[in-house]
């Protein structure tokens, strides 16, 4: 184990509650604890993992709080030190004294993410699971909070090094060709060598893949409400929603601003934007408005354009559609609940409509699962096995380890050098180890690091 100072830091974010927590980790926790904590069983001859009822005092002696305390001797902690946890009051000002006293003993106020880094140092998580700790904080969602968990756990680690191991055999078979004449190890099975390259490089691609759905569930989709006036947007919207948010008129584009709003669609985090009414306007503040749904028409993951399904498409119909992309757009036919006399042959090139009433709660059920379907978010999670990445740098590096081994192949082909060979393979395994953090760059995993909050 490496060894470090002792830190502290509240675990428990500010504010007022039930409880505040301290946490401290280092070869002095429990000395530090020692100095402050005065209960029926002194510090030091703490059980590990147990709660201890004690009051913690100032150096004249003076109660600063009533407190339960536990220790976690090394390694069987969170960072694998020593780490003590104080639960005191929860309240700025007493979580603030609790502070002050382990700072007083010698403590060191932690860095953001120090507590994990050191984890991640002392061997306790590899990379890929310390960056899972601040996913599972931050999930939006339960879907998003179990494919992080599963991260933490360690799923996408052992899936990687399952893909080392694999390579780590063709690099053998290579250097023991390099090592040794052929008339000692025989000809080069080239077979016995491509084959897995090729297998391994989808299975990597299919991982690299899962980026799409990892990316949606850390982040969320952009979902853009889009449509002329009085179509049944903000309807929409609400319904959506289960709420009154946005308000809901009949007198044509009241809707200026894009309103936003977040929810879970299927186990998707999802914002939702209502745009302004699209038409042609002088009125400046319209316009502007029409200017941003332009901007956000661009950037969503999924447009839905609400049609009303009791009239004609109008020419401020088709203004709407002149923003949206056939390939990203939802066609919600709305106003179902009445006649329909809705010209949708004018809608060809979108093949994916629903048809809701926003004002009855009909069809949003449906609804629901056309966004999802459309995605394509369902398919992909059933596909891989449930490891998912969410993180652009894994992705980045798994495509690296692919480039790697096309390049492995080029070489075979071209009949390169069997060093030429093994070096692709040696790349690739790198790429590889910047997931886990074996060869990731101290910047690198310090980027990584402050990231996280303080006390995490
Ligand atoms: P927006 O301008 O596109 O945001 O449209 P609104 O949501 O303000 O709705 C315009 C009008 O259509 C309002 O009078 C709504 O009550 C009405 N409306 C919205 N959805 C439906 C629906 O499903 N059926 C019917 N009959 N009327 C609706």
């Amino acid at each position: 184990m490496l060894s470090f100072d002792t830190i502290v830091a509240p675990a428990t974010p500010p504010g007022e509650g039930g409880i505040g927590i301290i946490r401290i980790s280092g070869p002095d926790a429990v000395a530090f604890l020692a100095t402050v904590f005065r209960g029926k069983v002194n510090a030091s001859k703490m059980q590990s993992h147990r709660l201890y009822h004690g009051h913690l005092l100032n150096r004249k002696s003076e109660r600063v709080d009533e407190v339960l305390a536990v220790v976690m001797r090394a390694p069987r902690s969170y960072t694998g030190e020593d780490v003590v946890e104080v639960h005191c009051h929860g309240g700025t000002q007493i979580t603030r004294n609790v502070l002050d006293l382990f700072l007083d003993a010698g403590a060191r106020m932690a860095g953001p993410g120090e507590f994990t880094q050191r984890a991640f140092l002392n061997g306790r998580l590899d990379l890929s699971q310390a960056e899972a700790v601040i996913d599972v904080i931050k999930a939006r969602s339960e879907r998003a909070g179990r494919v992080a968990l599963s991260q933490l756990e360690g799923h996408l680690s052992r899936k990687i090094y399952r893909f080392s191991d694999r390579l780590k055999e063709s690099l053998a078979l290579i250097e023991a060709h390099i090592d040794f004449p052929d008339d000692e190890v025989g000809v080069l099975d080239l077979p016995a060598l491509l084959d897995p390259v090729r297998e391994l490089s989808q299975d990597m691609q299919t991982l690299a893949n899962s980026f799409d759905v990892g990316r949606v569930l850390r982040d969320g989709i952009n979902v853009l409400i889009l449509g002329r006036p009085n179509v049944g947007k903000s309807s929409l919207m609400n319904a959506m929603l289960g709420e009154s948010r946005a308000i809901v008129t009949s007198v044509a584009g009241t809707t200026r601003d894009t309103l936003e709003e977040h929810l879970v669609l299927a186990g998707f985090p999802v914002r939702l934007i209502d745009a302004a009414g699209v038409r042609e306007t002088d009125d400046p503040v319209e316009s502007e408005g029409v200017r941003r749904a332009t901007e956000k028409a661009l950037a969503a993951d999924l447009i839905l354009l609400v049609v009303d399904g009791t009239c004609p498409l109008t020419d401020e119909d088709f203004i709407a559609l002149d923003l949206c992309q056939p390939a990203k757009t939802l066609v919600v036919v709305n106003k179902s609940d009445q006649a329909q006399d809705c010209n949708l042959d004018n809608l060809a090139l979108f093949t994916h409509r629903v048809a809701v009433s926003a004002k009855h709660n009909l069809g949003l059920v449906d609804l629901s699962h056309a966004i999802v379907e459309r995605l394509g978010c369902d398919a992909t999670l059933s596909g891989s096995e449930g490891v998912v990445i969410t993180e652009r740098r894994h992705r980045d590096a798994l495509t690296s380890a692919i480039t790697s081994l096309q390049g492995l192949l080029v070489s075979v082909k071209t009949l390169a050098p069997l060093e030429c060979l093994a070096m692709e393979l040696r790349e690739a395994l790198s790429a590889l180890g910047q997931i886990t953090g074996e060869t990731t760059p101290d910047e690198i995993l310090d980027q990584i690091f402050t990231r996280f909050c303080i006390g995490k």
